[in-house]
């Protein structure tokens, strides 16, 4: 099954897409994750989005399009995909859906998590991860069990914040979020493959409801 999970940043998709991956198999693409390590080993293309990326601003489409070109080709999709933050534009989706025919593949269904504007703050701000195993932790509802280790794999020292998860780079990532993404909500409705989440729930309340909508399609 190939699925698509939609919603503003801090919605938990990428929390939630970690549990898929274990639950069922599942591949993960991330084209934060991607363009987040094209910075980290400096690449041209890394070095092109770095600034983009800080301030909150969308990166061009044919970036992001190419970097899941790659993967689609190149990944084993057998459990199916998780697309974590792609497509952010409606000419992003429309690729998508060229890219996965020529795979001999398909979208099964689009998960909208809904949440509110004012909690997002609070999760985005506080929010930071293990930079050794990428387990990720938050201020307030997820913390280590000793102050500066982590719980998972152990390591000392290694916890860091993501460069774009403040207070103006929200406002910016917020923005591109209504304005450029929100309107796949209806694109993929019209299209008979929306479903939606309550994000506000807990992570493993949102967990049980996204694995009822997918038995609801498989
Ligand atoms: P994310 O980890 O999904 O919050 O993405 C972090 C940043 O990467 C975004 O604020 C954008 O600058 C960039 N980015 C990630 N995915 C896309 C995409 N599909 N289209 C354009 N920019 C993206």
């Amino acid at each position: 099954m190939n699925i698509i999970l939609i919603g503003p940043p801090g919605a938990g998709k990428g929390t939630q897409a970690a549990t898929l991956v274990k639950k069922y198999n599942m591949v993960q693409l991330s084209t934060g994750d991607m363009l987040r390590a094209a910075r980290t080993s400096g690449t041209d293309m890394g070095n092109t989005v770095s600034g983009v990326m800080d301030r909150g601003e969308l990166v061009t489409d044919e970036i992001v399009i190419g970097l899941i070109e790659e993967q689609l080709k190149a990944g084993d999709g057998s459990g199916g995909f998780i697309f974590d933050g792609f497509p952010r534009t409606l000419a992003q989706a429309d690729a998508l859906n060229e890219l996965l025919s020529k795979v001999d593949q398909k979208l099964d269904t689009v998960i909208q998590m809904t949440v509110d504007d004012k909690v997002l703050v609070n999760r985005i701000t506080g929010r930071f991860t293990c930079g050794s195993c990428g387990e990720g932790y938050h201020e307030e509802f997820k913390k280590p069990a000793t102050h500066d280790k982590c719980d998972k794999c152990g390591a000392v020292g290694a916890f860091k914040k993501r460069a774009d998860d403040n207070e103006d780079s929200l406002k910016t990532r917020l923005m591109a979020y209504y304005k450029e993404t929100s309107p796949l909500i209806g694109y993929y409705y019209a299209k008979g493959q929306l479903q939606q989440v309550n994000g506000l729930n807990s992570i493993h309340s949102v967990g049980l409801d996204i694995s009822k909508v997918m038995a609801g399609v498989s």
